[in-house]
């Protein structure tokens, strides 16, 4: 039924870089693709996930792990989260539990969604949809123990920074990031950006759109994101969103286009 290459098991799509995809039934007839990344670190057997499914796709997500993590001495060190939603944050406590000597990564704005429970629905926001439609929005129950959770800010110095760098895109959430895989230029922009079509959601075609309104806390700063990442092509060859139909990605010259004129893709797709 879906013809992406890495449909329920990792592909390298970059050296080093490794993209599952799993398809998360949201509603009855509603089903959005679920991408999660798997990192190679600078040290022989060390990995990083960034971003971790949906709750119900925790077994396909620990098993297309498995197939990658195949010496006994691989393990995961760290699992970034782009921002705490439930359809990222699914199989961090399983994952937690696996490797004992993992740690979270998550944005310093994103802590207390993540590890005190506060609700998203508590957000102030700069429009109306939000307002509105929070309350239909999936609620996270995922809490991380403080103690096994490492936050950062743009910048800051960690294990990881010569492969993995934190790149603040906040807006669809308060402390929402982008992880730059540096070997590679490939930027992993969790909901900053979504290329997946949104009417109807089962069309299964890319199209570039900023993230879901319903669920972004505050518009205009999901826009200013938007506008970072399209400066960051120094360092950026390849966009990676996590609900994305295309299997290799969005090259960033196409983010500028969308950047300056979004009323184009629209019309596309
Ligand atoms: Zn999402």
């Amino acid at each position: 039924m879906y013809d992406l290459p890495d449909l329920n098991r990792f592909v390298e799509v970059r050296p080093g870089l490794y993209r599952c995809t799993i398809i998360w039934p949201v509603a009855p007839g509603v089903a959005v693709p679920v991408s999660t990344f798997l990192v190679k670190g600078d040290v022989p057997h060390d990995w990083v996930l960034i971003d971790s499914g949906a709750p119900m796709q925790v077994e396909t997500l620990l098993k297309a792990i498995d197939q990658v993590l195949t010496h006994e001495q691989d393990s995961i060190r760290f699992i970034c989260i782009t921002h705490a939603h439930i359809d990222h944050t699914g199989a961090a406590p399983a994952l937690l539990e696996k490797y004992p000597g993992s740690k979270a990564v998550i944005h310093e704005d994103e802590k207390p969604f993540i590890c005190d429970g506060k609700s998203f629905r508590s957000c102030t926001s700069d429009t109306w949809t939000f307002t509105l439609l929070k309350h239909f929005s999936h609620e996270s129950n995922v809490k991380l123990p403080q103690d096994r959770t490492l936050t950062l800010r743009d910048g800051d110095k960690w294990e990881f920074e010569h492969v993995l760098k934190l790149i603040e895109t906040q807006g669809h959430t308060p402390g929402s990031v982008s992880f730059l895989h540096i070997p590679s230029r490939s930027l992993m922009v969790g909901d900053a950006i979504m290329n997946i079509a949104a009417y109807p959601m089962l069309s299964k075609i890319p199209c570039i759109s900023g993230p879901m309104a319903m669920s972004t806390c505050h518009w205009g700063n999901a826009m200013k994101a938007i506008e970072k990442i399209t400066t960051l092509k120094e360092e950026v060859d390849t966009v990676f969103p996590a609900h994305d139909y295309n299997s290799d990605g969005i090259h960033i010259q196409k983010v500028h286009e969308f950047h300056f004129r979004p009323r184009a893709f629209e019309k596309t797709c």
